[in-house]
C-alpha cells in the first residue's frame, strides 16, 4: 500500500533540496494524493514547513519516518504532468525543486510582496542603525523598496528597527499592490508583535493550532497581506484571524489594490472569418495534427498582418471542440486591449487573461477557474505556460523570437523550451508564430525537424510600406550634424502639415557601450570573436565580453585616422528635446523605461498618442510591438545600426527583427506608409534585408556566420557569473571554478571551449563585482552536466560565503 509520501520542502535552500519520505497517518490515508501541499515537521526541531507531494510509494529505505502533520489542499494543486515538467525544469535549469514548483503556482501563493519604505521625518538625534536607515532613505530621495533597503544597509533583523522607526513616525511602511491609477480599498492584516517574538512562539510550540502558525508564518514574510488573500491561501475562516487579533498577534488596516481591468468590460461577440487560401491550408493541416493527439512542432512564418491571429483563433476553436484546452503566449507588451478583445470576443467566458496587473487574489481566482475546468483558453505572458490545464491540446507562442520569453530570474527558464517539453509530455501541438522567426527555429524547420507554413500576403490587402535607408556618413559630409537626416526632417514636416502621425524609434540597448567612427562607420571589434568591443568608462578600456580580450580606448579611428570616433548613443529624452527645437508647435510624446515605470502608463501613453492625435511619438523598442495606429504614415529609425553593436552574437538577428517590426508600424490604415532608416553601417545585411522585408536572405547570410564562428544553433553557450563585494576574492574564486571545469570537461567536441574568467560587461551591480566564465559546448546534456557539477561543488564548498554564483545556458544577454 502506498502509505509513504515523497515530499519536497518549499522554500528549501539548495542544501535541503531533495525528496524526503513521510509516513501518511492513518486518518489521511486515501485522502492524500500526489500534487498536494502538506505541512510536515522538518529537521531536529521539527519545525513545521510547507511541502509538496511529488509521488506516493509503498516502501522506503529509511526507518522511523516522520508523519505528515496536515494536508493543505483537499485536491492536488499540481497534476502528474506538471510534476514531470517540474522534474525536467530542475534538471534543465540547474535549479531547485523549491524554485521550480513556485513557478507552477500562481504568484500570490509564494506571498512575495513589494513593501515600500518612505521617509517621513529624518530625526537626526537618532543613532546607530536607526540613523543609518534614515540616511539611506534620504540618499534615495526618501523612498526605497524594503528588500533593497535591507540589502544595501546590510542590517540584520532590520524589521525590528523599521517597526520602531515607524512607531516614532520617522518612516512609513506600505504595501504596493500594482498600479496607482485605479485603486480600491481592501482590508489587510499585519503583525503587532515583534517578529522575533512571533518566531519564538512558533519554534517553541507555544502555538498549537496549525492555522494560527500558518497565518503568522505568512505574515512573518510579508508585512501586510489582504484578509481575503490570507483566508484563501491559508484556508481559514475570518474567525481565525479575529482570534489571532484577540490574542494580540495581528491587527488590520485598510489598503488599496487594483481591480481586474476586464471585469466590467463587455466584448462584442465575433465569428470566424472566411479563411484565405493560405490560412485554410494551415488550419486544415494543423486540425489534423490536433486530432491525432501527438506531439508536433509547427513554425508559422507569416508577415505582420498576414492573418496569423485569425489562424490561432480558428485552431483554438477546434481544440475546444475536441474537448481540449489551449495556451497562447504573447509578450507582455503585446497584451494590448485590442489583443484581449479579439480573444474575449471570440471565446468570451472561456478565456482567462493572465497579466502582471492582477492582484494576488485575482490571479489566484483565475488560476482556480483554470484548474476547475471553467477556462478553455489562457492568454498570457511567459508564466502562462504553467497554466494548470488537465487536458492540454495546444500551445501557441506568438512572436516566438522575443527575448521576454526567457526569465532572467531563477529559475532562468525559457518559456519556449518549457512549452516544448510540456507539449512533449502531454502529446500536444506546439505552434510558433512570427514574422521574423528565431534563427534557431527556422534552422530546425529548414532541416525538416519541425513543420513550417508560410503566409507572405497581408490578409487585408494593405501594402507593405516603402522603406528608404539614409547613410548618415553622407549627411555628415554634407555638413548636417543634426540627429535627423535632411530627408527625414522634411518628411516629418510634411506629416505635421498634413496632420498625419510620425513615430521616431531609437534603440538604447547599446547605449554608449560601443565605439563608432562617425567618419567611416568603423566599429571596434574583437579580433577573435567578431563582436563589438564594449567601452568601460571605469578604466577607459575596451573589452570583448566573450573572450576577455582587451585594449586601451582609442582616440583616433584605426581605419581612417579620423578623430570623430567615440562612444555612441543618444537618449530618447535628448531626441524629444531636439524635436521640440526643430519642429516648433508640434506635439511630442515619449515612451521608454523612464516614462513607463507605472504598469499602466504605457497603455496610457499609447492611448493618448492615438486619441489625442499627437504629432510625434518617440520611443525605444517598446513601441515596435503589436500596436495598430491607422494614422501613422511615417516611421523614422535613428541609429539603426546601434543595435548591431550590443556585443552579443544575436545582435544582427535582433537588428533585423526590430527593423522589420518597426517598419510594420507604418501604413496600417488606408494611407500607405513610409519608413526611413538612418544608419552609419548601411551595408550590413540585417539592414538591407529588413528594408526589403526579406527574411529568407537574412537567414541564409546569418546562418553562415553562426556556423563559421560556432554560435547557436551550432553550439550552446553556458554562462557562469560569480559576484561578490571584494573584486579580488571574486576573481580568485572564478579562477578556481575555471580550474574545476577544466578538470571535469573531458571529451570535447569540435569548437567546444572554456572562455574566461573575464570581467562582465556590467562589471559591478549594487557594489558587487562580477566575473564571467563562458563555456561553448555542442552537446547540451554535457553542458548541463558540467554546470550542475559546478553549482553543486560551489554550494558544497563555498555555500555560506559572500560570493554568489549564477549559471545559465544560452542567456538572452551577456551582461
Ligand atoms: P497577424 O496576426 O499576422 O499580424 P491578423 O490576424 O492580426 O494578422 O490579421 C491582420 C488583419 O487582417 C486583421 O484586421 C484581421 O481581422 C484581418 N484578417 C485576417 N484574416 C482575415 C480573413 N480571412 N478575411 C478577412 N480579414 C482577415
Ligand atoms: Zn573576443
Ligand atoms: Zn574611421
Amino acid at each position: 500500500m502506498n502509505n509513504i509520501a515523497e515530499v519536497v520542502i518549499s522554500n528549501a535552500t539548495r542544501q535541503f533540496d531533495r525528496i524526503y519520505h513521510y509516513r501518511i497517518p492513518e486518518k489521511y490515508l486515501g485522502r492524500v494524493n500526489t500534487g498536494m501541499r502538506v505541512i510536515v515537521p522538518f529537521g531536529k526541531s521539527n519545525r513545521l514547513l510547507e511541502g509538496y507531494i511529488v509521488a506516493l510509494t509503498g516502501e522506503s529505505d529509511f526507518k522511523d519516518l516522520k508523519e505528515i502533520s496536515e494536508i493543505v489542499d483537499e485536491s492536488p494543486v499540481f497534476n502528474e504532468n506538471l510534476i514531470k515538467l517540474a522534474h525536467w525544469m530542475k534538471y534543465r535549469y540547474i535549479s531547485t525543486y523549491s524554485d521550480v514548483f513556485k513557478c507552477l503556482l500562481p504568484p500570490g501563493t509564494g506571498l512575495i510582496s513589494s513593501k515600500v519604505v518612505r521617509l517621513v521625518n529624518c530625526d537626526t538625534s537618532l543613532k546607530g542603525n536607526y540613523i543609518k536607515i534614515l540616511q539611506k532613505l534620504k540618499d534615495n530621495e526618501g523612498v526605497m523598496e524594503y528588500d533593497q533597503l535591507k540589502e544595501e544597509t546590510n542590517i540584520k533583523s532590520i524589521t525590528k528597527y523599521l517597526n520602531k522607526l515607524a512607531e516614532l513616525n520617522c518612516i512609513s511602511i506600505s504595501e504596493e499592490f500594482g498600479t496607482k491609477v485605479k485603486r480600491k480599498q481592501i482590508k489587510a492584516a499585519y503583525l503587532t508583535k515583534p517578529s522575533e517574538e512571533v518566531q519564538e512562539d512558533i519554534e517553541s510550540n507555544r502555538l498549537r493550532n496549525i492555522k494560527h502558525v500558518r497565518i503568522l508564518e505568512m505574515l512573518l514574510e510579508n508585512e501586510y497581506i489582504s484578509v481575503s488573500d490570507l483566508t484563501k491561501f491559508a484556508g481559514v475562516s475570518k474567525g481565525v484571524l479575529e482570534t489571532l487579533n484577540k490574542y494580540g498577534y495581528i491587527d488590520f488596516k485598510n489598503m488599496e489594490v487594483t481591480r481586474d481591468p476586464y471585469e466590467s468590460q463587455n466584448f462584442q461577440k465575433t465569428s470566424p472569418l472566411e479563411p484565405t487560401e493560405e490560412q485554410k491550408h494551415i488550419i486544415d493541416s494543423v486540425k489534423e495534427m490536433l486530432d491525432k493527439k501527438i506531439f508536433k512542432e509547427i513554425l508559422l512564418h507569416g508577415v505582420t498582418g498576414s492573418g496569423k491571429t485569425e489562424v490561432y483563433l480558428q485552431l483554438i476553436e477546434h481544440c475546444i471542440n475536441i474537448g481540449k484546452q489551449a495556451i497562447v503566449l504573447v509578450p507582455e507588451i503585446s497584451l494590448t486591449p485590442q489583443m484581449v478583445e479579439r480573444f474575449k470576443g471570440r471565446f468570451g467566458e472561456y478565456v482567462a487573461i493572465l497579466h502582471s496587473r492582477l492582484s494576488l487574489g485575482e490571479r489566484y481566482d483565475q488560476w482556480r477557474l483554470i484548474k476547475d475546468g471553467k477556462i478553455k483558453v489562457v492568454i498570457g505572458a511567459r508564466s502562462a505556460v504553467f497554466a494548470p490545464f488537465d487536458n492540454l491540446g495546444m500551445i501557441i507562442i506568438d512572436e516566438e523570437h522575443e527575448n521576454s520569453y526567457k526569465s532572467e530570474i531563477t529559475p532562468k527558464y525559457h518559456a519556449v523550451e518549457v512549452a516544448r517539453e510540456r507539449c512533449r509530455i502531454e502529446n500536444a501541438v506546439l505552434m510558433y508564430g512570427s514574422a521574423t522567426p528565431s534563427v534557431e527555429n527556422y534552422y530546425r524547420a529548414k532541416n525538416g525537424e519541425i513543420s513550417m507554413f508560410t503566409m507572405m500576403k497581408r490578409a487585408n490587402n494593405l501594402m507593405l510600406p516603402e522603406v528608404r535607408v539614409v547613410d548618415m556618413r553622407r549627411e555628415l559630409e554634407a555638413g548636417n550634424r543634426s540627429i535627423f537626416s535632411r530627408i527625414l526632417h522634411s518628411e516629418m514636416e510634411e506629416n505635421i502639415k498634413n496632420n498625419e502621425q510620425t513615430i521616431i524609434f531609437l534603440n538604447r540597448r547599446g547605449h554608449s557601450s560601443f565605439v563608432l567612427c562617425r567618419n567611416c562607420g568603423y566599429v571596434l571589434k574583437c579580433p577573435k570573436c567578431d563582436v563589438s568591443m564594449t567601452y568601460h568608462s571605469f578604466d577607459e578600456r575596451l573589452i570583448c565580453h566573450y573572450c576577455g580580450y582587451t585594449v586601451k580606448n582609442v582616440s583616433t579611428c584605426p581605419k581612417c585616422k579620423s578623430s570623430h570616433i567615440k562612444g555612441f548613443g543618444t537618449g530618447t529624452q535628448k531626441i524629444e528635446n531636439e524635436i521640440k527645437k526643430h519642429f516648433e508647435g508640434s506635439s511630442v510624446i515619449r515612451m521608454d523605461m523612464d516614462t513607463t515605470s507605472y504598469k499602466n502608463s504605457h497603455e496610457e501613453i499609447l492611448r493618448s498618442f492615438r486619441e489625442d492625435n499627437i504629432n510625434i511619438l518617440v520611443g525605444t523598442q517598446m513601441i515596435a510591438k503589436g500596436h495598430d495606429f491607422p494614422n501613422v504614415t511615417l516611421v523614422g529609425v535613428l541609429a539603426a545600426d546601434s543595435m548591431l553593436n550590443t556585443g552579443d552574437y544575436r545582435a544582427t538577428e535582433r537588428t533585423f527583427q526590430l527593423l522589420t517590426q518597426v517598419a510594420g508600424r507604418a501604413g496600417r490604415g488606408v494611407i500607405p506608409g513610409r519608413v526611413i532608416i538612418q544608419a552609419y553601417n548601411v551595408e550590413n545585411y540585417s539592414i538591407e534585408c529588413a528594408c526589403a522585408q526579406d527574411y529568407k536572405s537574412f537567414f541564409e547570410k546569418e546562418i553562415l556566420v553562426r556556423k563559421k564562428l560556432v554560435y547557436p544553433p551550432f553550439t550552446n553557450i553556458g554562462s557562469i557569473v560569480l559576484s561578490g563585494i571584494n573584486d579580488r576574492t571574486v576573481y580568485n574564486r572564478a579562477v578556481s571554478v575555471k580550474k574545476f571545469i577544466d578538470e571535469c570537461f573531458s571529451g570535447v567536441c569540435d569548437g567546444d571551449a572554456i572562455l574566461g574568467p573575464f570581467r562582465s560587461v556590467i562589471s559591478k551591480i549594487k557594489n558587487k563585482y562580477r566575473w564571467r566564465i563562458n563555456i561553448k559546448c555542442k552537446e547540451i546534456g554535457k553542458l548541463i552536466d558540467i554546470l550542475t557539477k559546478v553549482s553543486d561543488h560551489f554550494y558544497a564548498h563555498h555555500g555560506k560565503n559572500d560570493i554568489s554564483i549564477s549559471v545559465d545556458i544560452n542567456p538572452v544577454n551577456m551582461l
